[in-house]
């Protein structure tokens, strides 16, 4: 559905004339004749939130930042990954014996329960048929969660994704909590099998005799997350900061789906051409466990946003019916949504920018959800002076600066994409490669043109044999972050992962940054002396994009530049 400021809501494709404010896509971005406007889904978000892609890309932050990212259990993709997990689950028995862990085991691409299933060792991996020919996930199983009412529970929170570049995140203030309708025991060989026991899908545990339908939101087998929480806090449990934890969980989450989404991102609307701004709700999985610490299930790129269910009415006779605990939560995400991203209130804003509030600063207390906000500083005199205080509350970026720190992965991606080349391409093929080495200074005595190319081909194969996509040939972004923390590790020998990179990122960014000074004075040149022909090198197959960026950028470029050589030299 498009909305247009100009006519009424018109459901695409019949009665789009205009160009719309909004376009509402149901399932994933897949409209590239949008020029304008924004749209509700990022390019590449239903990849990235696969089971698969999002256990690589927390990995990857989990190699950089181990304590940080321990929100998500430990994971091994299957079946690529099947001799590791047989072998890292044996050494740590091995290690302590009264280890006696339990795994569940996820089909990629799966949702509701689908196909999910729970084993005590790795030898009961049904790995004959399904899992070759359908990739998957298995996972530490948590086996000690929260439980309320003896039963187990999850956390649907909502997130809005408001803008990838600058980063802007707003969490929603209340969720949906779904109960398991079986009581909770500690998984054994008996009881594996009981899924209203250990999954706590709604769409499973509607089947069960014991679900559970309530008008109110503190009974039943879904109630508003804050229901939880009055609970906890009654039972003396710091609500404060649990609320804390799950925006710092959400935050990371986020950071590491960045760097891909970016790239997915310039390759559908590449930069300098038309195209629309996006945004995107997400629905966040989340698990308590006993000691009240959440972990992350699942991130959803198509949250249901029903506000009905169905109910027997008698044997076989099925209704609709409103369930006033969803509509609740659901319809502030909503409304909300569209109030962040109003293309008039922005028009407002940018009237007003002078009256505005600056953006929060970052507090080195807890991190907190806060009261209810207004929708903006305007209530009283806005269109939205009527409406309820907004339950969309931003985290990102006012607490940017306790956790900027981590985003050295997306860094990592601006010089891939630097040295993608073709415009629309999410893979670097050997001569990107050949020129960010070189551009980058990293070839050396030490480090020949050969060895550059066997890293790369080495690499890249083997990304590419266990890759889904298929569709281009190269390097992926994942390969490149895996060559590069390669050469970090070179480079920096005796440090930790995370400052190896770190120096390599600075590294590479000052010798592009001195290339782009050279090339800004050859421009300079250039201009003042209009037809002279001045030698100026190129990244090899085009200009990079500092040639093509704004003066101020590019100024800032260089005075980085001044500023690495004067703390360096
Ligand atoms: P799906 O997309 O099929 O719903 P999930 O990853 O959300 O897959 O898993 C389904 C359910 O299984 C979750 O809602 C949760 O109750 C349970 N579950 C998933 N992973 C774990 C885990 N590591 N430990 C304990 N329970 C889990």
């Amino acid at each position: 559905m498009g909305l247009s400021s100009r006519q009424a809501p018109a459901r695409f494709p019949f009665g789009r004339r205009l160009p719309c404010d909004i376009y509402w896509h149901g399932v994933s971005f897949h409209d590239n004749d949008i020029f304008s406007g924004q749209v509700n889904k990022f390019p590449g978000m239903t990849e990235m939130v696969r089971k698969i892609t999002l256990s690589r890309a927390v990995r990857t932050m989990q190699d950089l930042f181990p304590l940080e990212y321990n929100f998500y259990p430990r994971s091994w993709i299957l079946p690529e990954e099947f001799p590791v997990f047989v072998a890292e689950v044996h050494m740590m028995k091995d290690s302590d014996p009264s280890w006696k862990p339990t795994f569940i085991v996820k089909p990629d691409g799966g949702c509701q329960g689908d196909g999910i299933y729970l084993i005590k060792d790795p030898s009961d991996i049904r790995l004959t048929g399904s899992i070759q020919s359908r990739p998957a996930v298995v996972q530490e199983y948590i086996c000690k969660p929260l439980l309320v009412d003896k039963l187990k529970f999850d956390i649907r929170l909502y997130v809005l994704l408001k803008s990838l570049e600058p980063l802007e995140i707003y969490i929603a203030k209340d969720g949906l909590s779904r109960f398991c309708t079986e009581p909770y025991q500690e998984p054994t060989l008996k009881n594996l099998h009981q899924v209203f026991m250990h999954l706590t899908n709604y769409s499973l545990n509607i089947h069960s005799g014991n679900f559970i339908h309530s008008d109110n939101v503190n009974t039943g087998s879904k109630r508003t997350f804050s229901s939880i929480l009055c609970r906890l806090s009654s039972r003396g449990a710091d609500v404060k900061k649990l609320w804390s934890d799950i925006i710092s969980l959400v935050i990371k989450t986020i950071i590491a789906l960045t760097p891909e989404l970016k790239v997915y991102y310039q390759s559908d609307i590449p930069a300098g051409k038309p195209g629309p701004t996006c945004f995107q709700i997400l629905g966040f999985d989340i698990l308590l466990m006993k000691n009240l610490k959440p972990m992350l299930l699942e991130v959803n790129a198509n949250p249901s946003m029903r506000i009905e269910h169905e109910q027997e009415l008698s044997p076989g006779v099925f209704e609709n019916v409103p369930s006033p605990v969803d509509e609740e939560v659901k319809v502030a995400v909503i409304r909300d949504t569209l109030r962040l991203v109003d293309p008039q209130k922005k028009k407002r804003k940018d009237v007003q920018c002078q009256t505005l509030e600056p953006v929060s600063e970052a507090s080195e207390e807890l991190l907190d959800a806060g009261p209810a906000e207004r929708p903006e500083h305007d209530a009283g005199r806005s269109p939205e002076a009527g409406l309820p205080s907004l339950c969309l509350k931003q985290v990102f970026p006012k607490y940017a600066k306790q956790f900027n720190y981590l985003r050295l992965v997306d860094r990592v991606a601006a010089l891939f994409i630097r040295f993608l080349g073709v415009k629309g391409t999410t893979k670097l093929g050997p001569t990107g490669f050949r020129t960010f080495i070189r551009n980058c200074k990293l070839s050396n005595s030490n480090f020949s043109m050969a060895s550059v190319d066997i890293l790369y081909i080495d690499i890249t194969r083997r990304w590419n044999s266990m890759g889904i996509d298929h569709k281009e040939s190269g390097m992926c972004l994942q390969a490149f972050v895996e060559a590069f923390f390669c050469l970090a590790q070179k480079k920096y020998k005796s440090l930790p992962l995370h400052e190896q990179v770190a120096s390599l990122i600075e590294f590479c960014e000052y010798h592009l940054a001195a290339l782009d000074e050279k090339r800004l004075v050859c421009g300079r040149g250039i201009v003042e002396r209009r037809s002279a022909v001045v030698p100026c090198q190129t990244d090899g197959f085009r200009l990079t994009p500092a040639a093509h960026t704004p003066l101020l950028n590019r100024t800032a470029a260089a005075s980085k530049f001044a500023d690495y050589r004067n703390h360096r030299y």
